[in-house]
């Protein structure tokens, strides 16, 4: 009888414990990543694209509208990155759910005066590869820490500490990125994919040319070719690529020219040791920098 009354007990405490939890569902890792940072064991997260994907082209399982139909916040990027999520987000018929667009309060680049998608362009709204400057982290830890603390003010203080201390974590992890980079600014590089704006600008590398003709639209053969040209007149001596894509063609105009193949995390968990915020900086900025020094990338 003790016993069952102990178990029972025991079911009682974990069954509170968990009901405490805000159910969290991000469309990024990297959200997730600092979502976990500020609500610490009082959140459970989730995110739905993982590292190594392509952002734009996430795969919208039904498994994912499970996780929205108990969610309380959806945390997003925006900006119509995540094409995809508006399925779900009806599929889940969720009417307490609360969506979150983490883009407010990041200044903005490559902001179009008009838009026009029969160009196949899906940076409809500016560039939305935001988390790729550490500085916008902190705009994403106060607006989770702003929802954590609506969805569960009685843990107010206990988020607003986290966010406080990743904050800090995060501004001096940015000033030694950015003495390890700085000594190469300046330098112009080649991207697959337009996904380095704001990494670029915080770095000073400037991004002189895009495998891509246009975001979205896979690479031409005669494309490659004007690329190929520019690179050679310009010297361009580095091509930066996303996880997701065949390495097919940046290796074809590596051998072409001479440049360097340079594979970037360009979302927490690409790759083993990127699994949160911090360390994937650390890795594409360590990665870089042995490039740019001359020395061979990983
Ligand atoms: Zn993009």
């Amino acid at each position: 009888m003790k016993k069952i009354i102990f178990s029972l007990m025991v079911s009682l405490v974990l069954v509170s414990s968990l009901a405490a939890k805000i159910k969290v569902v991000t469309t990024l890792p990297d959200l997730a990543a600092l979502v976990s940072a500020v609500g610490g064991e009082w959140v459970e997260v989730t995110s739905i694209a993982k590292g190594y994907q392509d952002p734009h082209f996430v795969d919208p399982k039904p498994s994912y509208i499970l996780k929205l139909q108990s969610a309380d916040l959806l945390f997003k990027i925006g900006l119509g990155l995540e094409l995809w999520l508006e399925p779900l987000v009806i599929g889940a018929r969720n009417a307490k759910l609360k969506v979150v667009d983490c883009s407010r309060g990041v200044p903005l680049l490559e902001v179009p005066s008009s838009v026009d998608r029969s160009m196949g362009d899906i940076h409809p709204f500016g560039n939305p590869h935001i988390w790729l400057d550490p500085a916008n982290g902190r705009v994403f830890l106060d607006s989770i820490a702003a929802a954590l603390k609506r969805t569960n003010p009685a843990n107010a203080s206990f988020y607003e500490a986290n966010r406080a201390a990743y904050s800090k974590k995060l501004d001096s992890a940015l000033s030694v990125w950015e003495a390890k980079l700085k000594p190469y600014a300046g330098t112009k590089v080649v991207t697959y994919h337009n996904s380095w704006p704001y990494f670029g600008e915080r770095f000073g590398l400037v991004r002189a040319g895009f495998l891509e003709p246009k975001p979205g639209i896979a690479p031409s053969p005669s494309h490659l070719k004007e690329l190929i040209d520019q690179m050679k007149r310009e010297k361009i001596k580095l091509i930066l690529m996303e996880p997701y894509f065949s390495d097919k063609d940046p290796n074809f105009i590596a051998r072409e020219t001479g440049a360097k193949v340079v594979k970037l995390a360009s979302m927490v968990g690409a790759f083993n040791g990127t699994n949160d915020c911090i360390a994937m900086f650390d890795y594409d900025v360590n990665l870089l920098a042995q490039a740019l020094k001359g020395g061979e990338p990983k």
